[in-house]
């Protein structure tokens, strides 16, 4: 088991497969990209089936989601993904995406045991897409999001961020567009995880913003928190249900007490944590020549050490080194 001295397990682990995007969303990366981390510090096909593997077979990991960077730039994904659905527990296996390319490898991941998918999406307005991701592709998004569906990769989340000045008055349409097509809206609150180190909490669109732009237009009934369990979102009954909306208040109504996730970077670095200043290599011991058993002693290590949250809400709160698009979602 990965517990921590909290007592949290975390059984959710989330894969970061490559750093590499093909949008430019500006509360996560500069217009001119990043330094990309080195290929041959990545983690192999084989190399990140093994520690996946490790993760399942021994460590008591039941949820595998694949993020980035951008996970459907990663050559052999429908590979990767058929391998996970191969492993005995199976776990449950979703992908997190800003949704370009997914059009035409919906049907391949399906068919490769993918079981749902998270969708990133901040506008529904062709000028604010450009503004925001520095690229033209709203219409691949939305294709994107039609082929999920249509492929059975449900439920279908969609992920938005909200910035000031930006984008924060497209809570109403958004929220709107995804009853009409019965995707699962949750609003996330900015975090302070850009590589430009730019973020201001007086720029972030809060939790309780959201709410109340949300109840200017519809009936906003939460769920009983009980059945919230580990899931960051807080969630909603819309207008008397069944539809829901979610928000995951990161920084203003933070869940890290219930936490029970994990993260493996793409170059093979165990972070118990999205803010962890600290990472755990496997990689280089698992290139060394390592037994299964040892490098499952070190991600038990690296979890045992976990803080009690993220500390964004601290006096000495510091930002992580690692950008968010080398971390994942
Ligand atoms: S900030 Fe860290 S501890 Fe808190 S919920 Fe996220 S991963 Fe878990």
């Amino acid at each position: 088991m990965l517990t921590d001295s909290y007592g949290r397990v975390a059984t959710d682990l989330r894969v970061s497969l490559t750093d590499r995007c093909n949008l430019r969303c500006s509360y996560c990366m500069p217009p001119e990209g990043l330094d990309w981390l080195p290929s041959p510090d990545l983690l192999t096909d084989d190399e990140l089936g093994r520690l996946v593997r490790i993760g399942v077979e021994l460590l008591g990991i039941t949820e595998v989601r694949y993020t980035g960077g951008e996970p459907l730039l990663r050559r052999g994904l429908p590979g990767i993904v058929a391998r996970t659905a191969a492993l005995a527990p199976r776990p449950e296996i979703s992908l997190t995406t800003n949704g370009i390319g997914l059009a035409r490898l919906a049907p391949a991941l399906r068919e490769a045991g993918l079981d749902r998918i998270n969708v990133s999406l901040d506008t529904l307005d062709q000028a604010t897409f450009r503004t925001l991701a520095k690229r033209d592709r709203l219409d691949d998004v939305l294709a994107g999001l039609a082929a999920a569906a249509d492929a059975g990769l449900v439920p279908i989340k969609v992920n938005a961020v909200l910035m000031r000045g930006v984008n924060e008055k497209e809570a109403v349409p958004l929220l709107r567009y995804c009853l009409e097509h019965g995707y699962q809206l949750r609003f996330i609150e900015q975090m302070p995880l850009d590589a430009q180190h730019g973020w201001r909490r007086e720029d972030m669109v809060t939790a309780d913003e959201i709410l109340d732009s949300l109840c200017a237009e519809f009936t906003l009934v939460p769920d009983d928190p009980r059945a919230r369990g580990s899931a960051p979102a807080e969630t909603f009954l819309v207008d008397g249900g069944p539809a829901r909306v979610g928000v995951i208040g990161s920084v203003t109504r933070p869940f890290c007490g219930s936490c029970d996730r994990v993260r493996l970077t793409a170059d093979g670095q165990i972070r118990n944590c999205l803010f962890a200043r600290q990472e755990s290599n496997l990689r280089d011991p698992m290139r060394a020549g390592a037994a299964d058993g040892e490098l499952a002693r070190i991600w038990q290590r690296a979890v045992a050490s976990k803080l009690p949250g993220h500390g964004i809400n601290d006096p000495g709160f510091l930002q992580p080194a690692r950008p968010m698009s080398a971390i994942g979602g």
